[in-house]
């Protein structure tokens, strides 16, 4: 084999759809793995992660591409010829045997002499910090020592690469931090290559040396946690990364936007009238005086986090969460700035107006008095009608007023009217820019929301216009 190679894996246009279903688990996945890289597929449950590991280890085919390790094509090479192990979450020790038999098991198989067993089973014992265990019964371990003698079990055959499948999804939260740092320290010891998977973004920032943002089976995101972290390349990753704001937003200037009710100055440089994303980090929120902030909004919530307070403000229809060791009451108004490098702007994939609304006694959508009407059983999961209520999928009552659902249309379904009575509702229009072939207007509603419309007509500034939002053209989405 060709040790030489720069990169131990390349998994080369890999997609796996599965025949009985159809269903497309993973998509045209192309990812290169470094020699001794730390690397962690990160991703909401039934991503496609598993799957994907499955794949290199060899226990499932891709339904095409190729995965090369040294440069050499593996893609069909059977699981126990390939220099790779596997650690899965749940430990799957044999109860029956003591800790040297479930690790030297699969050395057994090999023709290697009882002496030499011995030496390597020690050696790592020693390297999950459990030197000595070898007599100890399984079932008088800890799951974290479990855990450890799992990895130990997969390290005794002297892998290149060694795969882990949530390996500390079933310890609780203080075994994980400390499983977490020796995993880590184990990973620099060894210098073998760590392939690992989680659906936990913080876990995946302390570990990892490169992570693999993953969704609906496709690749989101390639990077060094620091990158992701920083420069998330859609509300996706960005919502999925750490904790943060997410704003429909539109492009007013030359570096300037206008999300959460306000102008702000940014860094990137996008044409004017372009809609946008715009993710702002709960600690890069700055808290003025009520005057003195760009935007200004009442504090709902304030949540002591150890080194700072969670506080989240309501300002107009949007909601903004802060990190912050200044500690406003609630109730409190405050006001908010941001700095040009504390805004994110990610270009919309989706030209959309999204707004929220509440939901009636009798299922229906209520923003701010007016009704739209929708299905509900579309938009909830598993939800259908029994009488005159909702029933989940366990047959329980759907409580309404615990529901808010996202309303969606797009900017050239909303049609602005003379009449400002015609239609869901009213504004003023704060903002125009020219198109091209149409003008798209911030019109901020009377309850302080403000929606882009494109219009072909040319308005004026400060104009008073009623908005119709055609029901048939909404679209609706559970808010979670
Ligand atoms: P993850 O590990 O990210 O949670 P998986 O890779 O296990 O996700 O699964 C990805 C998707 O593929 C899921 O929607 C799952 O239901 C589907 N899937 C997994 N295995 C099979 C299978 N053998 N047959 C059909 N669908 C499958
Ligand atoms: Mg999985």
């Amino acid at each position: 084999m060709e040790k030489n190679a720069p990169n131990i894996i390349e998994l080369q246009n890999i997609s796996r759809v599965f025949d009985d279903n159809g269903y497309v688990a993973v998509q045209d996945f192309n990812l290169t793995i470094g020699r001794g890289e730390f690397v962690t597929f990160l991703g909401p449950s039934g991503c496609g992660k598993t799957t994907t590991l499955r794949m290199i280890a060899g226990f499932d085919l891709p339904t095409s591409g190729q995965i090369l390790l040294n440069g050499e094509d593996i893609t069909r090479l059977a699981p126990n010829k390939r220099p790779i192990n596997t650690v899965f979450q749940r430990y799957a020790l044999f109860p029956h045997m003591n800790i040297f038999d479930n690790i030297a098991f699969g050395l057994k198989l090999k023709k290697i002499s009882r002496e030499e067993i011995i030496r390597k089973v020690k050696r790592v014992l020693d390297l999950v910090d459990l030197e000595g265990f070898e007599d100890r019964s399984v079932a008088t371990l800890s799951g974290g020592q479990q855990q450890r003698i799992a990895i130990a079990r997969a390290l005794v055959n002297e892998p290149q690469i060694l795969l882990l499948d949530e390996p500390l999804g079933a310890l609780d939260l203080k075994m994980r931090k400390e499983m977490q740092l020796e995993l880590k320290a184990m990973h620099e010891r060894l210098g073998i290559t760590f392939i690992y998977v989680t659906h936990d973004q913080e876990e995946a920032l302390t570990m990892s040396d490169k992570i693999v943002v993953m969704s609906n089976g496709k690749i989101q995101q390639i990077g060094a946690p620091e990158d992701i972290y920083n420069e998330p390349i859609n509300a996706f990753v960005a919502d999925f990364i750490g904790e943060s704001n997410i704003f429909k937003g539109i492009m007013t200037g030359e570096k300037k936007v206008r999300f959460c009710g306000g102008e702000f100055l940014c860094m990137d440089d996008v044409p004017e009238g372009t809609l946008v994303d715009v993710v702002v980090r709960p600690e890069d929120v700055i808290l003025t005086g009520a005057e003195e902030g760009t935007i200004s909004g009442k504090v709902t919530d304030v949540i002591f986090k150890g080194i700072h307070y969670e506080i989240t403000v309501e300002s107009g229809k949007y909601e903004m969460v802060i990190q912050s060791t200044k500690t406003p009451k609630v109730g409190d108004t405050v006001g908010m700035d941001l700095e040009p490098d504390g805004i994110h702007i990610m270009i919309a994939e989706d030209h959309i107006t999204r707004f929220e609304a509440a939901v009636t006694g009798d299922y229906q959508l209520d923003y701010n008095g007016r009704i739209i009407h929708c299905d509900l059983t579309t938009v909830i999961p598993g939800a259908r009608r029994q009488g005159e209520v909702l029933v989940d999928g366990s047959g329980q009552v759907i409580d309404p007023s615990r529901l808010r659902v996202h309303v969606s249309i797009e900017p050239g379904d909303i049609q602005m009217s003379d009449d400002v009575e015609a239609g869901l509702t009213r504004g003023h229009i704060i903002n125009l820019i020219y198109k091209g072939d149409h003008y798209c207007y911030v019109v901020r509603t009377e309850h302080g929301h403000d929606l882009i419309v494109d219009d072909e007509y040319l308005w004026n500034m400060g104009d008073m216009v009623g908005l119709i939002l055609p029901q048939e053209k909404m679209t609706f989405s559970l808010k979670k």
